[in-house]
């Protein structure tokens, strides 16, 4: 069966894309991924989603969105894709189980917030745990902290952070900087910030307790180990965008974020992408979704016009589309 939309993701931006391109009464096709629901799945409360003026909880956020697409006949499917062919339409997508063709497609892979890779920074994600500031700053007021990090976002997250917390400690594994001359400048003047240079994270505690009251580190160049007392630890050191299956495919920054134009357009007619896949600046999940509106909304006009495109490579599409600007 050809279907009209396959949507590859069900974070905030795939699930309202999803949404959205129901209702638009084009019966999308949501294939979920590993991590069905997202980067929100592991965090707990979310106060900055509008419409929830004492918050909503991530997961709880996450099967509301999921139902609501649902409701309005989202076909929602578990499983993730192990290949996409865009070379010609319709666009074939693959699972391990099945493979998919359809007339457009929307991506909304969005990309995972590196992590150190410590069993107690996992078991204490979203309960002290953050990589997001602006999501949970909030939580940390009155209250020492640390960032992990060296780079911009680390810095940015360290400044913005000093609004909540009685104190950051930034813990970065070399003697300099990886921010700009700009950002580093800000962080050292900022009086809240201090910094542990030449430092690894060994542990986070306490697992036990569920929250946490310390950070272990060890200074790579002496040795010496110690313990910071804080409540909150910032993990800051990168994105990884899930782009891997559009390598070779579509038009990609230098750090692999799917590069979009005017809306959702990817380099390639008819596919469409929203969220974080290609947003490194914002990241939120009310800018995802907004962005996933964006592309159901995109897609339903270029399937006004789309009998034309059918069976036709991309390159064609897209010389037709430069001699109709
Ligand atoms: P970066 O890759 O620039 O920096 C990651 C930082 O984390 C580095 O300092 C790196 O250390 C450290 N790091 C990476 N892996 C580990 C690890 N396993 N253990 C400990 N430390 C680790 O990522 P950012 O998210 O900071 O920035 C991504 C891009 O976005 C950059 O181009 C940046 O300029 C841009 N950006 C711009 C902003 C702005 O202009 N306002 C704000 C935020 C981001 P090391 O330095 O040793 O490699």
């Amino acid at each position: 069966m050809l279907r009209n939309v396959v949507v590859i993701g069900s974070g905030p931006a795939g699930l309202t894309a999803a949404l959205y391109a129901a209702r638009a009464n084009l019966n999308p096709l949501v294939i979920e991924g590993l991590e069905a629901g997202g980067q929100l799945m592991l965090t707990t409360l979310v106060e900055n989603w509008p419409g929830y003026r004492d918050g909503i909880m991530g997961p709880d956020l996450m099967g509301e969105m999921r139902a609501q697409a649902e409701r309005f006949g989202a076909e929602i499917l578990r499983g993730h894709v192990t290949a996409v062919d865009m070379q010609s339409t319709p666009f074939k997508v693959t699972t391990s189980d099945a493979s998919y063709e359809s007339r457009t497609l929307i991506i909304a892979t969005g990309a995972t917030a590196r992590l150190l890779g410590l069993a107690s920074e996992r078991s204490l994600l979203g309960h002290g745990v953050s990589t997001c500031a602006t999501c949970d700053g909030y939580f940390f007021r009155g209250k020492p902290i640390a960032v992990v990090g060296g780079g911009d976002t680390a810095m940015e997250e360290a400044i913005f952070l000093t609004r909540f917390a009685s104190s950051v400690t930034v813990i970065h594994r070399r003697d300099t900087l990886r921010a700009s001359k700009v950002m580093q400048v800000k962080a050292f003047a900022n009086p809240k910030i201090t910094f542990e240079w030449n430092a690894e994270v060994e542990d986070m505690t306490d697992v036990s307790r569920g929250e946490v009251d310390g950070v272990s580190i060890r200074n790579l160049v002496t040795g010496e180990r110690k313990v910071i007392p804080v409540e909150g630890i910032f993990v800051a050191i990168g994105h990884t965008p899930n782009t891997s299956l559009f390598k070779g495919q579509l038009e990609m920054d230098a750090n692999g974020y799917l590069i979009t134009h005017s809306g959702s357009k990817t380099s390639i007619p008819g596919v469409f992408a929203c969220g974080d896949v290609q947003d490194h600046v914002y990241r939120q999940a009310v800018t995802a979704a907004g962005s996933g509106c964006m592309a159901a909304i995109d897609a339903e006009k270029y399937l006004e016009g789309v009998p034309q495109h059918l069976g036709k490579t991309t390159e064609t599409m897209n010389d037709e589309l430069r001699t109709m600007k």
